[in-house]
């Protein structure tokens, strides 16, 4: 039996980082469409230009590739027993899509924990956010600081800000959640699988959360 979550929030209340430590400790596969752009731009493949033009805006990325490219993710024989999406969807559309595309593989979405955070804490965040350049893992440096300035601790690679954590894209980017992407929680909602958790929380109180949430949809289908 599988096991997909969704993770929801606006850029900066702490998707990524909890998504690379509940893989860690479910085994189940991260699938983030940021990062999965993000590699894209360092390889500079048609793709990876193309997203550069909207998320140099804070834009999102048209649904029709951004679609295409999770569906060649979560078809991999990895994504099988389930994956933690973070940053997927975003839209309607794609949840739809998402929606359509587990119903072939006889699977749903199980539980989309909802993490909030107020406006001002979420611009704090994004400005201190520091990233690995090998697999993403994230720090800050007030609040998660590396162990080393500037390397990650997993897996010693260079930290950089990203640039689209600037000041005007990051306003832009949340703007972009409320219109686009906040509908997205009464659509969960309506299915029963939303579940909201305060991202206020240290990062290890919040993972334990998430962490209950999913042992308990996990044993409720067994
Ligand atoms: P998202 O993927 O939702 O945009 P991230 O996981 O990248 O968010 O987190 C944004 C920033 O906030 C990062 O610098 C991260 O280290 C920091 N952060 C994440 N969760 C917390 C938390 N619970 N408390 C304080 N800082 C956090
Ligand atoms: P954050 O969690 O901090 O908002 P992400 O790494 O998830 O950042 O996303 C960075 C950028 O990548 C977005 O601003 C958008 O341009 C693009 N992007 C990521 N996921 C999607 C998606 N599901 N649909 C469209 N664009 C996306």
């Amino acid at each position: 039996m599988s096991t997909y979550v969704v993770l929801l929030g606006p850029p900066g209340a702490g998707k990524g980082t909890q998504a690379k430590i509940l893989a860690r400790e479910t085994g189940l596969v991260h699938v983030s469409s940021g990062d999965l752009f993000r590699e894209h731009l360092s390889q500079q493949t048609e793709l990876g230009k193309l997203a550069r033009s909207y998320m140099d805006r804070g834009e999102l990325v048209p649904d029709e590739v951004t679609i295409q490219m999770i569906r060649e993710r979560l078809e991999r024989p990895d994504c099988q027993a389930g994956a933690i999406l973070d940053g997927f969807p975003r839209t309607t559309v794609q949840a739809d899509a998402l929606e359509a595309l587990l119903q072939e593989h006889h699977a749903r979405v199980d539980l989309v924990p909802l993490i909030t955070a107020p406006l001002e804490v979420l611009v704090d965040r994004l400005g201190g956010r520091w990233t690995c350049r090998a697999q993403g893992h994230v720090y800050h440096e007030k609040y998660n600081p590396p162990r080393q300035p500037g390397r990650c601790d997993i897996d010693g690679s260079e930290l950089y800000q990203r640039d689209d954590d600037r000041s005007e894209t990051v306003q832009r980017r949340i703007q972009v959640y409320f219109e686009q992407t906040a509908p997205l929680i009464d659509y969960y909602r309506q299915r029963g699988v939303l579940l909201e958790v305060d991202g206020t929380q240290p990062i290890e109180a919040v993972t334990a959360i998430l962490l209950q949430a999913i042992q308990a949809v996990r044993t409720a289908r067994v």
